[in-house]
């Protein structure tokens, strides 16, 4: 839905189309029903119906493309009730994955009518969401401290601040731009569950279970699966891995083999989905759809297990290993820190971070079959 506003755009419509600015919950203000109603009130039954659409849309297609049609439709008021109805459905079973996987969607579905609207309409949406911008004809003003808060986690490499136009103690970015970086914005705050009190919780956990273990089935981490996994600690990644990581963020190109080797070990070693996906941000190919479908592909093969990391061998026979890989690579490698590497003990990076102190999924399954033919990821190019 095209959306172009001045800034004389009336409060509701704008909290409406934007149900995640603060402030929104005034939309219901005349009738105000409690947390236990919108649970349980079948007057409001249509407003949860949608609420679950939101999520459905979010888990068949994170990327936001697919729209809910029924949304449309609806009044400000169920829109607004849906979308809430939706965070905290997914506060209630304290799933870090799926509340992320949402977060994606319903920010890039809000990113879509940011495109479309006008500067004032982005300063005020900016504004409402704590950023204190500036525009300046067809452009917005951020504060440097700001703009580095949002544009850090995108990675992708026309976001460093080096390349951006800086004066005066703000970076100037254009209105798609900054559309991209209150995307961002958006995907921080829904991404954090809802603290529920304990009665709301329940309710929600007995009413939705069916709906929500369907959901989490769909979404799956981990520990959901198997259980004994760990907190992830990138510091105790081996040199090879924490190599390929820098790469990607420097904006510069991975192997396909590299590419596959990244997912499948920050699976085993406890990433969701999302977390995987963000390594890859900074690819030079980088297309979020395709990389998305490419993470599922490795991470949900084998009821969620996935493909298992290559060894050391494989690793080495592809210049991946820091060790005797890239010659120019091992002057890099920290020989105290990574001495494991250097003693021929290793036979696979995730026993280097076991041995660390990582707790990854407690297996060391053979590598699947047909190296040469693994699941790319990362790009159009992977
Ligand atoms: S020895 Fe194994 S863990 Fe260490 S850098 Fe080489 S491939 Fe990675």
């Amino acid at each position: 839905m095209a959306v172009r506003r001045s800034a004389a755009v009336g409060d509701g419509e704008l909290l409406s189309t934007y149900p995640f600015l603060p402030g929104a919950e005034r939309l219901v203000a005349a009738f105000a029903p409690s947390l236990k109603d919108l649970i349980e009130d079948p007057a409001l039954s249509r407003a949860r119906e949608l609420g679950r659409a939101r999520i459905r849309s979010a888990v068949e297609d994170p990327t936001g493309a697919t729209g809910v049609e029924e949304l449309a439709l609806a009044t400000p008021e169920e829109r607004f009730l849906s979308f809430l109805y939706a965070r905290l459905l997914l506060s209630a079973p304290r799933s870090g994955a799926a509340i992320r996987r949402w977060a994606v969607a319903e920010a890039k579905r809000g990113s879509a009518r940011l495109n479309a609207a006008d500067v004032e309409e982005i300063r005020e949406v900016a504004r409402r969401l704590g950023f204190a911008v500036e525009v300046h004809g067809p452009a917005v003003d951020l504060p440097i401290p700001e703009y580095l808060r949002l544009a850090t986690p995108i990675r992708e490499a026309g976001f460093r601040l080096v390349h951006q136009a800086v004066a005066h103690g703000s970076v100037r970015v254009d209105r798609e731009r900054a559309a991209r970086l209150l995307q961002e914005a958006v995907r921080l705050r829904l991404g954090e569950p809802i603290a529920l009190g304990d009665d709301v919780r329940t309710r929600l956990l007995d009413a939705e279970a069916d709906f929500l273990e369907e959901i989490l089935k769909r979404v799956p981490t981990p520990t959901s699966r198997t259980g004994g996994v760990g907190p992830l600690l990138p510091d105790k990644f081996p040199p090879c891995i924490r190599k390929m990581r820098r790469v990607l963020e420097a904006g510069e190109n991975l192997s396909h083999a590299g590419r596959f080797a990244l997912a499948a070990f920050l699976h085993r070693a406890g990433a969701d989905a999302e977390t995987i996906v963000d390594a890859y941000r900074g690819a030079p190919d980088f297309d979020e759809g395709i990389t998305r479908y490419q993470v599922e592909h490795i991470t949900h093969r084998d009821e969620g297990r996935g493909y298992s990391p290559p060894e050391c061998a494989t690793l080495r026979s592809h210049g991946l290993c820091v060790r005797d890989g890239d010659p120019n690579a091992a002057a890099a490698v920290d020989r105290g820190r990574d001495a494991l590497c250097f003693e021929d003990r290793l036979r696979h990076p995730l026993q280097y971070y076991r041995i660390k102190g990582g707790r990854p999924v407690d297996d060391l399954s053979p590598e699947a079959p047909g190296g040469g033919s693994r699941p790319g990821v990362g790009g159009k190019a992977a």
